[in-house]
């Protein structure tokens, strides 16, 4: 095969076929690295509107390390994996400290950087100024598997012959090109499932299309998603609700949610929000009264939330990680999207804008 070949043939395609998608307008390194952040798990749909948000609000990298850190994770709120975040806030603060508020072009520095793994950083160099580092995510990953008939799951324990495949295909010149190629190629031809593999720009080179083996490679993986049960409590008091700050570490770090937690095996959602509450905030739940239910989907779990209006005995007093907060402003407040879903709710039936 000759690898020159091979990237002439994909990049053209991807310069006749690209996407006109908002972050290729660009060759701003800080609005690439916040593209590539937020592609990460998250599809090119659900990405658009919260870039171009993101962009409007934080036009620069000063812009994001000058606001708090409440702010930025409610501009993030709906996108979820928050670390990412909270990673280009910290980010932010150390680029204007040690680096001019620039983003280095070397690979040492910029990996030092917080959420600067290698894949980030490749695709940054990359892209933003045609670096010759090569990018193995999930669509590159699959497409070269296929390229090399290479069966099994599509895990990393595959990603030393991906990236001795790519070492020696990538170009001199346009990495940008030949980098995004790959991963449009996945993201539109060779998808998943039912690869289009008559459009294929590169299927000359392919050897699972050469052996017709192209549908079962990669061997996909089971998901098992769990459900799981949350009781709610919608606590107010002088038409002001209380919220509480989630832990600084671990799942959905520093959102905001109304007080409440997971169901033990066989326990009521009454007895659990009681139960809750004691444990939350050392007070006894009076009148409950059921207010809604809802779901949420995570990658690997189901939430359900059975949602309860209650009183206390005795009210607490707010602190930094519990606030008693009027429904306008609870709209300032970062939240995982259940609770966020609960606030509209609340929103909606007392008419607030
Ligand atoms: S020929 Fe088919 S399987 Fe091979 S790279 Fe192209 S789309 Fe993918």
């Amino acid at each position: 095969m000759s690898s020159e070949k091979f990237s002439t043939c994909l990049i053209c395609w991807y310069r006749k076929n690209k996407r006109d998608l908002p972050w290729r307008k660009t060759r701003d390194p800080y609005k690439i690295w916040i593209s590539e952040i937020m592609l990460q798990q998250t599809t090119v749909s659900a990405v658009i509107p919260y870039y171009e948000r993101w962009i409007k609000k934080f036009p620069s990298i000063k812009s994001v390390s000058r606001a708090s850190l409440q702010k930025v994770l409610k501009v993030w709120q709906g996108l979820g994996y928050y670390s990412r975040a909270r990673n280009i806030h910290k980010c932010a603060k150390n680029l204007m400290q040690f680096h001019g508020g620039k983003i280095p072009q070397g690979y040492e520095p910029l990996r030092k950087l917080p959420g600067f793994g290698p894949y980030t950083t490749g695709a940054v160099l990359s892209i933003a100024f045609d670096k010759r580092f090569s990018i193995v995510d999930a669509n590159v990953r699959r497409v070269v598997m296929r390229l090399l008939a290479l069966k099994g799951q599509a895990d990393t324990t595959k990603d030393k012959k991906v990236e001795v495949f790519l070492e020696d295909v990538m170009p001199q010149k346009a990495m940008s090109d030949f980098n995004q190629g790959l991963m449009e190629l996945g993201a539109l031809v060779c998808r998943s499932k039912e690869p289009a593999c008559n459009m294929c720009p590169v299927k000359n080179f392919c050897k699972a299309y050469a052996q017709n083996i192209q549908e079962i490679i990669p061997t996909p993986k089971k998901i098992e998603i769990k459900n799981i049960s949350v009781a709610v409590a919608i606590i107010e008091k002088n038409k002001k609700f209380l919220i509480q700050r989630r832990p600084l570490k671990g799942l959905l770090a520093g959102l905001w949610e109304f007080p409440g937690g997971k169901l033990k095996k066989a326990e009521s959602s009454k007895k659990a929000l009681v139960r809750e509450v004691k444990e939350e905030l050392g007070m006894d739940a009076i009148d409950l009264r059921p207010f809604m239910k809802t779901k949420h989907f995570y990658t690997q779990y189901r939430v359900l939330l059975d949602v309860w209006k209650c009183g206390l005995k005795k009210y607490p007093k707010q602190n930094d990680d519990r606030k008693w907060v009027s429904l306008a402003n609870l709209k300032k407040y970062p939240m995982p999207s259940g609770d966020a879903k609960i606030l509209e709710k609340l929103i909606e039936l007392k008419g607030i804008k």
